[in-house]
């Protein structure tokens, strides 16, 4: 087999074997031959190289060996390294000090995040450090939950500037690791060097900085880390759950450290944002999702973007199991849906039918009056709409006169509270209801 040949069968193996680690630039990789049970594969940059090797080494050598029957491995170099042995594995440091910084993902670039009006201003903080790291903000401090793109927006800083200053000194770490690395050099006697790991970066990314131990040597080690390389001018970037004040273990003089630059949260994203995330991520994959395939998944009330993508790989490996194209009703038996799903009433339908009830004008209801004969078949209209159609907080707010969502999540905790204390308005809520869907 020629090598070409078995580059091209590793490759389909992948495909196979294991479809949610495939991505579309696996296409680019450039097999170097092999020699000595190894195929040598070059990648675009340092930072597919160590994302390779960290996290797709075995998939590769196993596909290696199912293609050629050989015990083969696959070694990856980025675009400066040579084939020479020596020259491919340096000399350590003599530091004993363990190295568990997390490889950057390639994927989590600034081209694939989708802007929303949930992201859009941590988003732009993101980009605005890449461009000028330790001039614009300092330091960018980006909170939210879980699964919102966080960690997306801090490797897309990484990948950025790597790609722009290829000389700057980047470091990338989780707070745990921070911290864990920390209490080992106390042990081992090797803060020095711990020290200068973190000292001599032109730029610090910390990831979750909620994990930061509430044990006072790591808060002070710390703070001492983050006045250095502030008055340095040398960049900042921090990710946490919650906001700088809400973090509980954190101490005063952090928070208002966190709080000196540009803080932006980002937020669920709406059904739109959605849309458009499964449709990137499944480009990135190198997978044909339909517009109404991903319309459906994108419709699921999920908490975080994982599950959109976890959706992904379960239609992935339906696929895998029936063959063909994804189709809907395919996509419905990978992601456990009804096969008919009862069309959902219209905002239309709803708002119609509630103001006959009412006696009001549509037109108020999207008007700013707030008396309570128009307050509340607003409130009822944005309690049904978000009952019984898909429409995001976001979405509904701005049906019903540009308000924000939590205009929206009051109404229907309004509704819902009324409907528990007054058993007549609980049969008129329900006779509406039935009237909306005519079941
Ligand atoms: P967090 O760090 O906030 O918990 P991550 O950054 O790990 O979340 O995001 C979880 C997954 O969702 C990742 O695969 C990430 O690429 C994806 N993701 C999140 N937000 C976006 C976005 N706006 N556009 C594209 N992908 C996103
Ligand atoms: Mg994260």
């Amino acid at each position: 087999m020629a090598d070409q040949e078995i580059w091209g069968g590793v490759l389909a193996r992948l495909r196979t074997a294991h479809p949610n680690i495939c991505r579309q630039w696996f296409e680019d990789l450039e097999p170097l031959g092999i020699s000595e049970g190894l195929i040598h594969v070059r990648a675009g940059s340092d930072v597919h190289r160590d994302y390779l090797k960290r996290a797709c080494a075995d998939p590769f050598s196993e596909a290696a060996r199912d293609v050629t029957g050989r015990l083969i491995s696959v070694r990856f170099l980025g675009p400066d390294d040579t084939l020479d042995p020596a020259e491919l594995a340096p000399p350590r440091a003599p530091s004993r000090l363990r190295d568990d910084s997390l490889p950057i993902n390639p994927d989590n670039t600034f081209e694939n995040f989708v802007q929303g009006p949930g992201n859009r201003l941590a988003h732009a903080g993101a980009v605005a450090v890449a461009a000028n790291p330790g001039t614009a903000f300092n330091p960018v401090f980006v909170h939210g939950g879980v699964g919102l793109g966080k960690t997306h927006l801090l490797h897309a800083v990484c990948i950025r500037i790597s790609q722009e200053q290829p000389d700057a000194r980047l470091c990338y770490i989780s707070c745990e690791s921070f911290v864990s690395q920390f209490m080992q050099a106390i042990q081992i006697g090797e803060m020095e060097q711990f020290r200068a790991r973190f000292r001599e970066a032109d730029v610090l990314v910390v990831d979750d900085v909620q994990f930061l131990s509430p044990a006072e040597r790591s808060q002070e080690e710390f703070f001492h880390t983050f006045n250095e390389l502030y008055q340095a001018k040398r960049q900042i970037v921090l990710s946490s759950d919650e906001p700088p004040e809400k973090i509980p273990t954190l101490q005063e003089r952090l928070v208002s450290r966190f709080k000196w630059g540009f803080v932006a949260e980002v937020e669920p994203p709406c059904y739109e944002t959605r849309v458009a995330i499964v449709k990137s991520k499944a480009t990135l994959r190198g997978v044909d999702v339909p517009d109404d395939v991903a319309c459906l998944i994108a419709s699921r009330r999920i908490g975080s973007i994982r599950e959109l993508e976890n959706a992904l790989t379960s239609l992935q490996a339906q696929v895998l199991v029936d063959g063909g194209p994804i189709t809907m009703s395919l996509a419905r038996e990978a992601l456990g849906e009804p096969a008919e799903i009862a069309a959902a009433p219209s905002v239309e339908v709803i708002t119609s039918t509630v103001t006959d009830f009412y006696n009001v004008r549509i037109s108020e209801l999207q008007s700013k009056k707030r008396h309570r004969s128009v307050a509340l078949p607003r409130q009822v209209c944005m309690y049904l709409t978000r009952r019984l159609t898909r429409h995001s907080l976001e979405e509904i707010g701005g049906m019903f006169g540009g308000r924000d969502h939590t205009t929206v999540m009051h109404a229907v905790k309004t509704v819902e509270t009324k409907r528990g204390a007054d058993e007549q308005f609980d049969a008129v809520v329900s006779s509406l209801e039935k009237r909306v869907t005519g079941r």
